[in-house]
């Protein structure tokens, strides 16, 4: 299988290449945010709960996200493999995809990570959020908050996938096309297992 984690801050541009590439690669997209925003939509037990910390840029409990990602998983094992967008967040999460997949025999192939300064993502959310009609994309407080959360908790997994070796940075600024040629051009030369 060929499972991509593709990583990054918020607003680096993961779910627009995430689209890219699994029409290119024909993967399932797991979204966490995507999935929570669903539960949220439908008014379900767990959207409920999880709307106040993903309405104020907190991260949701790493429970509730990694038994989503395992159902997921288990539901679509007889695909090419599978775009990890938005999880892992945390290294309990990191270490719990590890260990998910490598119970279905596969692991994670590489980690891709957009890398965009901070002002450039202040900048994108808040012209996202004049359209997204995201609650946790419309005012710069929380935008800093989720950044800040980023760099506390998730950006610590850059050095978790570099001791693997599976850690690829790229510059998540310019065109949308020239951005995904890099992505492809690094998933290419890796080994597919
Ligand atoms: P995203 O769409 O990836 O920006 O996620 C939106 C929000 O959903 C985040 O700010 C968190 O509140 C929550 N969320 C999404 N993915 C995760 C995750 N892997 N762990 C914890 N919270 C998450």
């Amino acid at each position: 299988m060929l499972n991509l984690v593709l990583f990054g801050p918020p607003g680096a541009g993961k779910g627009t290449q995430s689209e890219k590439l699994l029409e290119n690669y024909g993967l399932i997209h797991l979204s966490t945010g995507d999935i929570l925003r669903g539960e949220m939509k439908a008014g379900t037990e767990l959207g409920v709960k999880a709307k106040s910390l993903i309405e104020s840029g907190n991260l949701v409990p790493d429970e509730v996200v990694i038994g989503m990602i395992d159902n997921k998983i288990s539901d679509n094992l007889d695909g090419k493999g599978f775009i990890f967008d938005g999880f892992p967040r945390t290294q309990a999460q990191a270490e719990a995809l590890d260990k998910l997949l490598e119970a279905k025999g596969t692991g994670v192939s590489v980690m891709l990570s957009l890398e965009v300064a901070e002002e450039e993502l202040v900048k994108r959310l808040l012209e996202r959020g004049k359209s997204s009609g995201r609650a946790d994309d419309a005012n710069e407080e929380t935008i800093k908050n989720r950044i800040s959360v980023y760099n506390k908790e998730t950006s610590v997994l850059v050095d978790f996938y570099s001791k693997q070796s599976k850690h690829v940075g790229v510059y998540g600024v310019g065109a949308i096309n020239d951005i995904f040629g890099k992505l492809t051009n690094a998933i290419d030369s890796i080994k597919v297992g």
